[in-house]
C-alpha cells in the first residue's frame, strides 16, 4: 500500500510504499502458488510444495525491499535518505548530479520548480 509523504530535502509530496517486508496476506499467496505449482508440476499434493513455498517467500520478499527502496528516493531531487543515514557525502554527491541534470532541462525548470532549502547568513 503506498503512503503519501513529503521529501526531507526538497519537500516536495511523493508516495512511498511503508510495507518493506512480508505481510501475511504476500505468505498466504505464496502459498496457495506453492500448492498450485505443486500440483500442475506433479498432478498430486506433496511436500515438495514447502521448497516452492520457500522461493516464493524468498523472491516475494527480495521483490518488496528493492520496491520500497526504490519508492523511498525522490524523483525530482534525488535524495536518497537510506544513503543519507549511511553515508552523507554520497548522497550528497547523488543530490548534486540529479539536480545538475535538471538544472539542464529548461521545462522542468520552468513549470515544476523546486523549493530548495537554503542556509540563512
Ligand atoms: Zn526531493
Amino acid at each position: 500500500m503506498k503512503t503519501r509523504g513529503f521529501c526531507a530535502f526538497c519537500k516536495s509530496p511523493k508516495w512511498y510504499y511503508a510495507h518493506k517486508h512480508l505481510k501475511w496476506t504476500h505468505t498466504f499467496f505464496s502459498l496457495l502458488l506453492a500448492l498450485c505449482f505443486n500440483y500442475v508440476a506433479t498432478f498430486e499434493f506433496g511436500p515438495s510444495f514447502l521448497f516452492i513455498f520457500g522461493m516464493n517467500l524468498i523472491v516475494a520478499e527480495m521483490i518488496l525491499q528493492i520496491r520500497w527502496r526504490m519508492s523511498v528516493i525522490c524523483q525530482k531531487c534525488g535524495f536518497d535518505p537510506v544513503l543519507y543515514v549511511k553515508d552523507q557525502n554520497l548522497a550528497c554527491d547523488k543530490v548534486k548530479q540529479k539536480l545538475d541534470e535538471r538544472k539542464k532541462d529548461e521545462i522542468k525548470n520552468v513549470f515544476f520548480p523546486l523549493k530548495l532549502p537554503f542556509r540563512k547568513s
